[in-house]
Order: structure tokens, then sequence, then C-alpha cells
């Protein structure tokens, strides 16, 4: 470290730096009052007449009702995707599919900025993040996949790929319009047809894109989706018509769904949870590492999957890179999701606030270092300040569970050996960060992580050509790129 440097780390953090609000126009949507289901290209009322609350997780205020679909309800959906796969999507010619896909990766372009708004208010998540990445990337899969709808025999020569026909999808609501477009994008392309289940708590982005299938001219019943808590996301993989379920959540409900298939011939994707490591070597360039870190763990109020949540710091810079990382963190501007200088939006539901705060006091009571920089939460709604914790043994629960939030559990390294060992030391394998100037370290590591993704001088960055999956805990199955195709069909290999 430079004297310049050391002085710089020293200094005072501005705080007396007010932003003036920068709030996005709410006024750009429109919501109903009751949102029903969407089964064969209506909304329809469920069998139930059951409705709950979709709140703004920032304020608590309800956003909307929207149908609880029952096993009937489901089941109309599953017959509705059966229906358009045998009379007619199933016979058009793929080019023809391809319209279809691009046509709805334009309209999400056109609508995007009402799109990331609703985002924002139903998820909680900061609207720089919605606008600038769920956004662009939901409708970047959808002309990604346009592209591979009419090459599929030459992603797969000679194993004749053709489409497997209902795909159940199950997505969580972390990325409630991402992770629609990731499992709704491949499946369309391959030539199945879809019953999505979003998350309880972040429905309406999946509503407002059942009207883009309809603006799109989608054929009724190619997509379909029901609302609703858990037991809708049960019926859906239980349900006898369903030739695939794709599912991403947690790693329990995960492994229910697994023994629930078993046996059954259907096929299954898991994107399950993750406890990343985020290794920074004494190399590495640190003002740039402190800013991937931080993008690995306050991306999203942590509510992300490939979360680089453990940070590994080799021992000779780890007194620095805490200093610049609590530095770095009192600039952080938590508050209202819907304002362009948000860096930390409100916590999804009261559920994960409290499932947050819990492994947090473990962690206190466990023996870590607590770090939280000053600042005020709003009274109302779910929030999280950003926490690191320092002193950080591996057997502590904060350093082997999911915690799906804003906290950092520090631990430190002395050898390239050790920084692996401890990498690997979890049950689960999604994603791994390595900070470092050597390419051969990089290279060396990357092939020793047990992860599906190992980021390299770079943090939680996507594109829809790139796959991703775990390993372990973390499930099995790829998405994006030519891999994703896969699972979504069948091949009928040629001697
Ligand atoms: P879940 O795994 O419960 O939810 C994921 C999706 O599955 C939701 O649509 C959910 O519906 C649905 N679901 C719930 N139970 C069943 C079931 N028995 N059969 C079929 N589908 C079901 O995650 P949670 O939202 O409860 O979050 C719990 C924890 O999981 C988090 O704290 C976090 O640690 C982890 N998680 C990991 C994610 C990841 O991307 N790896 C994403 C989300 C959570 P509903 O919303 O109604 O419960």
């Amino acid at each position: 470290m430079t004297d310049l440097e050391r002085r710089q780390d020293r200094s005072p953090v501005p705080s007396g730096w007010d932003y003036a609000p920068a709030p996005e126009a709410r006024d750009i949507l429109t919501l109903e009052e009751r949102y029903g289901l969407f089964i064969g290209g209506e909304l329809v009322e469920p069998g139930s007449g059951e409705y709950f609350p979709t709140i703004d997780p920032s304020s608590e205020e309800p956003l909307a009702e929207v149908a609880q679909a029952g096993k009937e309800d489901v089941d109309l959906a599953v017959r509705a995707a059966r229906d358009a796969f045998e009379n007619g999507w199933s016979d058009i010619s793929p080019a023809e599919r391809a319209k279809y896909l691009y046509r709805i990766a334009r309209i999400l372009q056109e609508r995007s900025r009402e799109f990331a708004v609703l985002e924002s208010l139903n998820g909680g998540k900061p609207i720089k993040e919605s606008r600038d990445v769920d956004l662009p990337l939901s409708a970047a899969h959808f002309f990604y996949y346009a592209g591979w709808a009419d090459k599929l025999e030459y992603a797969f020569p000679n194993r004749r790929p053709k489409a497997i026909g209902v795909a159940g999808q199950i997505i969580p609501w972390n990325f409630p319009l991402l992770m629609l477009a990731w499992k709704i994008a491949p499946a369309l392309a391959c030539g199945n047809t879809v019953v999505l289940k979003p998350a309880e708590t972040t429905p309406l982005t999946a509503l407002f894109f059942a009207d883009i299938c309809r603006q799109a001219e989608l054929p009724p019943g190619v997509v379909n989706i029901v609302t609703g808590d858990g037991r809708a996301g049960a019926a859906l993989v239980k349900h006898a018509g369903v030739d695939k379920i794709a599912f991403t959540g947690s790693t329990e409900v995960g492994k229910a769904i697994q023994r629930e298939l078993a046996g059954t011939g259907k096929k299954l994707t898991l994107e399950l949870g993750g406890k990343a490591a985020n290794i920074i070597f004494d190399d590495a360039a640190l003002d740039q590492a402190v800013e991937g870190i931080v993008n690995g763990i306050y991306f999203n109020q942590g509510h992300v999957c490939c979360a680089g949540s453990r940070l590994l710091v080799q021992e000779s810079i780890y007194e620095t890179t805490v200093a610049k990382l609590k530095r770095r963190l009192e600039t952080l501007r938590l508050g209202d999701p819907l304002d362009k200088n948000t860096d930390i939006g409100a916590i999804n539901s009261k559920m994960q606030l409290d499932k947050i705060t819990e492994l947090v006091e473990s962690g206190k009571q466990e023996g870590a270092e607590i770090y939280q920089p000053p600042c005020r939460l709003p009274e109302k709604g779910y929030w999280f300040a950003p926490t690191v914790f320092t002193n950080v043994a591996q057997s502590y629960r904060i350093a082997q569970e999911e915690i799906f939030g804003p906290v950092l559990s520090v631990l430190t390294f002395r050898t390239p050996e050790e920084a692996v060992e401890k990498a690997n030391n979890t049950p689960y394998g999604l994603s791994a960060g390595v900070w470092t100037e050597k390419g051969s370290r990089i290279l060396w590591m990357a092939d020793k992580l047990r992860a599906g993704v190992v980021w390299a001088n770079t943090f939680n960055r996507f594109d829809p050509a790139s796959p991703f999956g775990g390993y372990k805990e973390s499930g099995f199955g790829r998405e994006g790129g030519r891999h994703g195709l896969e699972p979504y069909l069948s091949f009928e290999d040629a001697a």
C-alpha cells in the first residue's frame, strides 16, 4: 500500500453529500385491482374464487390482488398447453416460431420502463438494477433463443432434436422477469409449450408478460401463467400431463421435487442455492476487487443464488481490504427502490427479513464481529443494512448457510491451495470469483473450484450465450447458451 493510498483510506468518507431525490415516474404503470390466471390466452378466474394481495415490500402497501391457483386450475393450464402443443405450435416452422420470440423481445424493449418500475415496486429492488440489468437481460434472452429456434439441427448434429411437449416451470422472487425469460425463451425456441408458476410475492411482471404474449399474437395456450403459493407449484410438479419440470429456488424444495419426480420419467432441471466464495489474492487490483465484492453481495440486496457471500482474502492484504470495504459501504445509499440513486432497496418479504435477522443474530452469538455502516432504515417496509462479518470461522452458520440477504462473511487464506480447500468446503457449488493479475493462477483456480461458474476479476456477470448452473446441492442442468436448449429437447440419436 502506498502512502497516498493509506492517507486516502484514512480520510473521512464525505457524508454531507445529500442527493436530491430522483424518483422514476410511477405513472407509466397502470395496475388493475385484481388479476386472474393466464390460461389459454385469457385471464380467467380461479376455480376456488380465492385471491391474495401482493404488496410493495418497501412500503407494505398492497398493489393488487392475485389469483390463487388450485389443482383444477393447474389442470386447466396444463390441458391448454397440451392442446396448443398438439394443435399448432409443434407443427409451425422453426423460423415462424423464432418470429414470435423476436416479437416478444422487441416488445419487452419497448415496454422496458414500465416493466422496470413494476419489477422494483413488487420486488423491492433498486430501479437502476431492474432498468439496467433485469430488463435488458430478459430481452436479450428472447433475442438469443429466437436465433436458435431454426438451428437446432446444427446445435445438435445427427441427434434429431425434437420438442418434448409441456414444460412446467417454477420460478423464485429474486429475479421474477429474468427467471421467466431464462425459462420461457429456450422452451418456446425448442417448440414446447409452458405452464409457469411465479413466486407468491412477485407475480406481477409475469402477469404483465401475459399481456406481451397477447400483443405478440402468440397462439393461445403456448404460455400459461398460474399464480399462487407453493401449493400451485406442487400441483404443477405432480401433474401427469407435464413432460418436464424446470425449477429455480431453495435446495429444500428442489430436493422435494426431485423425490416427487423419481421414477416418473419426467425431465428435471434444478437451479438451487449457493454460498459462493469470492477470492481475493494479494496481487489483485484492490480497488476494482472491492467494487467486485460490493457487487457480488449487495447487488439485489444479496437475494442472488450466486452471490459472493463468503469473501476469502489473502492474509497479507486482509486489513487493507477490510478497511477499503468498510469505507465503500459507507457510501452505499439505502432507500426507495424507485429512486435512481438507490443502491440497496427493500428486502423482498417479511419472511425473508426474519430469516436474515435470525442468521445475523446467530453470527453474533457464535462470535463473529459485525460491521454495519451508519444508515437510517425507513420506518415502513422491510429493510436490512449492508452487513460485514469478520472473525468468522468456517463452522459458523453464516459461513455455511445461504442467507440470501446483504450479509458478507469474511475469511482469510494464505496459499492458493488453502483458498481452494475453503472455497469448496460447502455443500453448494454454483459460482465463485477469483481476483488476481496472474492469468495462469486464474486457470489453475477455475480448474479446481467446484462451481458451475467461475468469474475472473469480475462478479455477477451474465450473458444469454453463457451457460449457468450448479454442482452438488446447487442443482443440475444448465440454463443459457446452447446447453440451455438441451433440457427442452428429446433426441433420437442417429446410428
Ligand atoms: P422456495 O424454494 O420455496 O420457492 C421457489 C418457488 O417454488 C416459488 O415459486 C415457490 O412458491 C415454489 N414452491 C414452494 N414450495 C413448493 C413445492 N412444494 N413444490 C413446488 N413449488 C414450490 O423459496 P422461498 O421463496 O421460500 O425462499 C426460501 C429460501 O430459498 C431463501 O431464503 C433462499 O435462501 C432460497 N432461495 C434460493 C433461490 C435461488 O435462486 N437459488 C431463489 C429463492 C430462494 P411460493 O413463492 O409461493 O413459495
